[in-house]
């Protein structure tokens, strides 16, 4: 009678544990369905030490390249000279004679890097046809005069000082839908679909998850930044800060992905790729020029 007793009870027990169990589980695949932000936080969780682009760093003796001065180079009809690779942060400021190569995109009176206006206005569009909503942007360039003010306002840990903001550069963007804007766009499917496609535009999110330690910033899911192809490819798919990107480029060595062919150099004497059709030259803002030859 007691052994049968005892036996009920673990019975009973059982069947509650499952039970909390299968709750528990059921609860976490209807938030996983429903919540957009939160299926692609468990996602990116997963695939935060991806690797899926594998560069090689060559010398210049094994390929076929051309001695230059970089005062030369940018008179090429097929070299554009932009500021797609600026790096900047707490560590690399802006100078102070720094001037972003701005305009106006379209008539909406938003500011923002002349090298990134068709891009941005591809990924806009695209996001209509998909979604039938409008990418709106809360803030893009400003000048180190306002970066200053805000930073006063704000505090440094939430607005970065002058000139340690990307905003000056213009090539950053904060976007937002209606009524889904800041930490909570990633909540929305623009949003999710933002993070997961931008690099397909030449964009990063610029201060990614579980990167805050080579950031020092937050994950902020609305900050989009403007670095251009095949780098915004290679950083996604990498899983890397752009921290992290600047820094594994070899000085002097020249990287092949696609059709692309990219290099960092430094001095006033660079050595490029022979025979691209295009390329695109850019500071660094660590004393470097990137500069990124398609065929
Ligand atoms: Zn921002």
């Amino acid at each position: 009678m007691e052994k049968e007793k005892k036996f009920s009870k673990v019975k009973i027990a059982v069947i509650i544990s499952v039970a909390v169990v299968f709750l528990c589980v059921a609860v976490f695949v209807l938030v996983l369905v429903l919540k957009p932000g939160f299926r692609y936080k468990v996602k990116s969780f997963f695939n935060s030490e991806k690797n899926e682009v594998a560069l090689t760093a060559m010398t210049a003796k094994e390929l076929d390249t051309e001695k230059v001065e970089v005062s030369e180079f940018i008179k090429w009809e097929n070299v554009s000279f932009n500021q797609s690779m600026m790096l900047v942060n707490k560590e690399y400021t802006l100078s102070d004679d720094y001037v972003a190569d701005i305009s106006e995109y379209k008539t909406t009176g938003v500011m923002m890097n002349s090298c990134m206006r068709d891009d941005y206005s591809d990924m806009s569009l695209d996001i209509i046809d998909k979604f039938d909503k409008k990418l709106f942007v809360m803030s893009s360039y400003r000048t180190a005069e306002e970066q200053e003010e805000i930073s006063k306002e704000q505090g440094e840990e939430t607005a970065m000082k002058k000139g340690a903001s990307e905003h000056q550069t213009g090539l950053a963007l904060d976007v937002y839908i209606t009524e889904f804007a800041g930490a909570g766009f990633i909540n929305c499917d623009v949003g999710v679909w933002v993070n997961e496609n931008s690099w397909k535009y030449g964009f990063i999110i610029r201060y990614p998850q579980f990167k805050e330690d080579i950031t020092g910033i937050t994950y902020e899911p609305w900050h989009i930044r403007y670095v251009g192809f095949p780098h915004s490819e290679i950083i996604y798919k990498n899983s890397l800060a752009y921290e992290e990107y600047i820094e594994n480029l070899e000085i002097g060595k020249f990287y092949e992905y696609d059709d692309y062919i990219f290099t960092r150099q430094k001095g006033d004497e660079i050595t490029v790729p022979s025979g691209c059709d295009s390329y695109v030259i850019s500071e660094d803002n660590t004393g470097c020029f990137i500069i990124t030859g398609k065929r």
